[in-house]
């Protein structure tokens, strides 16, 4: 199964990877929904909304001021080079992400499509004025006295225009669609895939309730399995 996803992606003109949160996980953040995942103790559902932006601020901040302190030692591991050395070599024309880690950016892939948005950008919640990431922390308010949140979608939020018809453009012309680390259970984003006509292939840990859509289907650590695709 290796060596047949391994052929496709080297025989592959037009090859689009899609990444969630598995994809980040051996680089030290965990996930949402696997046993480790740490929105087991906080239910993100009740904290990654615009409600608790609006009306409980204090706990909105105190979980998005732990990610970002989560991500100051972090670095893109093996399989995020990997994937950067594909895009270089002209094999892989664009990452449509799930995560708001900016890894992908970090390890040298310039097309990637930020689904969900980042956490390493910050805006103003009332004005939209960009702000940065120290006046967020320290809980400073924008020049026109409103609160600052990172640029993440929340729940209950439309996707950025832009990313969207950018990646579905890619999966609709893709030759291959890779997809990796993702339960495929948030909405729309685990549609895109399914809206291909070339080969689907998934990189995951865990089988997940789409397994049987996809053409291959590879249970094990991104990094590793990225890895031996390479060699191969
Ligand atoms: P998810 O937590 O729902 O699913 C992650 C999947 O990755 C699981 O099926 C798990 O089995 C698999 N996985 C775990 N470790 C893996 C590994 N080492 N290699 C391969 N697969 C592995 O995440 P999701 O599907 O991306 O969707 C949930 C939401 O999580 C998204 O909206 C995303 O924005 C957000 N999120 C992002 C980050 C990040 O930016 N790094 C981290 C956590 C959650």
């Amino acid at each position: 199964m290796l060596k047949q996803a391994a052929d496709v992606l080297k025989n592959a003109s037009r090859a689009v990877v899609m990444t969630g949160a598995g994809c980040s996980v051996e680089a030290g953040i965990p996930d949402f929904r696997s046993p480790s995942g740490w929105w087991r103790q906080i239910d993100p559902r009740t904290v990654a909304t615009t409600e608790a932006l609006e009306h409980r601020y204090e706990l909105f901040h105190a979980f998005y001021a732990a990610r970002i302190e989560q991500l100051r030692e972090v670095r893109p591991h093996n399989g995020h080079s990997i994937l950067s050395k594909w895009e270089h070599q002209g094999r892989l024309q664009l990452i449509a992400t799930q995560n708001v880690d900016g890894l992908h950016q970090a390890a040298g892939n310039r097309n990637v499509q930020e689904l969900h948005g980042s956490i390493r950008h910050f805006r103003c919640a009332s004005c939209g004025r960009p702000g940065a990431e120290q006046a967020f922390l320290d809980r400073a308010p924008c020049t026109c006295g409103g609160r600052l949140r990172p640029d993440v979608v929340l729940f209950g939020e439309q996707l950025p225009e832009e990313a969207w018809h950018a990646s579905l453009a890619a999966i609709r012309a893709a030759d291959v669609v890779l997809v990796i680390g993702t339960s495929l259970q948030v909405y729309p984003v685990n549609q895109l895939p399914f809206l291909t006509d070339g080969t689907l292939i998934l990189l995951n840990a865990e089988e997940t309730g789409e397994d049987h859509r996809f053409d291959l289907v590879l249970h094990g650590r991104a990094a590793q399995l990225l890895q031996a695709m390479d060699e191969q």
